[in-house]
């Protein structure tokens, strides 16, 4: 037979149910004698819902089952040029025919023979020529579970693309609520959550947790003299000065409120965060953005508290915090841009200090005469 031929078999069944969206059984045979491409498509003619397509050369199988894309697939086990346990391994191997059907088609009725085309992942065995009713039962029930199959991985595909979207879409809803708008970096919410963590951590490993707070000097008089835009624009330089300045990875930079910024810095000690505000404070004045209401200096500058601990469990976040702010205060109080260190005895005892001051006072007095 010529390969004239072997189109006329394969034009003979040139149906409507080639097309590719047609449900039911597309039948692809590979076998290199057309007598038997012949006996079974006249087996298979009758049925609508199967379509058959021929291929005599083995070595174009592959090829056309990419193109055809057959449900099932019959294969015979003796041709010329390739061994059937072969073209068994090529169809199992290449991704686009790995799981359709093989329905082996061999001459042969040998237990050992049909155990090795089994253990070659074939689906099914069935000796030359098969009974026709037989073979019509064989091949829609594997050409069903296949579709099935298939059907299955693309509802999975498909959900693991959405599972994929929707982290993607959390991941870009988690960086929106814990950024601010105005100048990129963490915001208010973002501090407590890091710095409730990091503060966890530091109990944990007993490791030393450090905390700068930043306030603009005089933003009000600069908000009121250059105006609102100025404003957000000077808040979103001072901003990146920080964040160019603040060069680990694990510290964050967030905007604690207005004109107030934060840093908060993992694993380091007062040592460390002194280093850190003072690189900040020279960063921000280097920027250089004129301040004429300014009576600390003639451009925009920060002032800062720095607060060091290692924290002990009972203790609470915003101890450091407070702690910060105390030492923001006395940093303003010094005369605007610079930083000043939260100390124990400057800082917590203060109140106790003013009142033994009072006391000693009154009883240096005397008490107030009544008359
Ligand atoms: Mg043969």
């Amino acid at each position: 037979m010529t390969p004239t031929e072997v189109d006329k078999i394969n034009a003979m069944n040139d149906r409507d149910i080639g097309s590719s969206d047609a449900p039911g059984s597309r039948v692809l045979l590979v076998d290199d004698q057309p007598i038997v491409a012949e006996a079974i498509r006249r087996m298979l003619a009758d049925e609508a819902d199967i379509d058959f397509h021929y291929c005599q050369d083995p070595s174009n199988a592959i090829k056309m089952a990419a193109e055809y894309q057959p449900t099932v697939i019959l294969q015979d086990m003796v041709m010329p040029d390739i061994d059937g346990f072969v073209l068994l391994r090529f169809f199992h191997s290449t991704p686009g025919t790995r799981t359709i059907p093989v329905i082996v088609l061999s001459t042969k009725d040998d237990p050992a023979v049909k155990s090795e085309a089994f253990e070659l992942e074939a689906s099914d065995y069935l000796v030359k020529l098969p009974d026709r009713v037989e073979l019509i039962a064989r091949i829609r029930a594997h050409s069903r579970s296949y579709m099935a199959q298939k059907e299955r991985d693309e509802a999975f595909k498909a959900l693991r693309v959405l599972k994929k979207e929707l982290e993607q879409k959390n991941a870009e809803l988690y960086r929106l609520s814990s950024q601010d708008g105005l100048t990129g970096i963490g915001n208010r919410r973002r501090f407590d959550e890091f710095l409730e963590s990091e503060w966890r951590r530091a109990i944990r490993e007993s490791s030393p947790l450090s905390l700068i707070l930043i306030d603009i000097d005089h933003f009000k008089p600069f908000n009121d003299n250059y105006g609102h835009q100025s404003g957000d624009e000077c808040l979103q330089r001072v901003a990146q000065a920080l964040a160019r300045g603040v060069r680990r990875p694990s510290d964050l930079v967030a905007r604690y409120g207005g004109e107030e910024f934060a840093v908060i810095l993992p694993n380091t000690a007062t040592e460390g965060a002194q280093k850190l505000a003072e690189a900040l404070r020279v960063e921000v004045e280097a920027l250089a953005v004129s301040h004429e209401h300014s009576s600390t200096a003639d451009c925009v500058t920060i002032s800062m508290g720095v607060a060091s601990t290692i924290p002990l469990t009972g203790m609470a976040a915003p101890e450091l915090t407070k702690m910060a702010d105390q030492a923001l205060y006395r940093a303003k109080e010094a005369g605007r841009n610079r930083f000043c260190v939260w100390r124990l005895e400057k800082d917590a005892v203060t109140a106790y200090d003013k009142e033994e001051e009072r006391l000693s006072r009154v009883l240096a007095d005397g008490p107030a005469s009544p008359f």
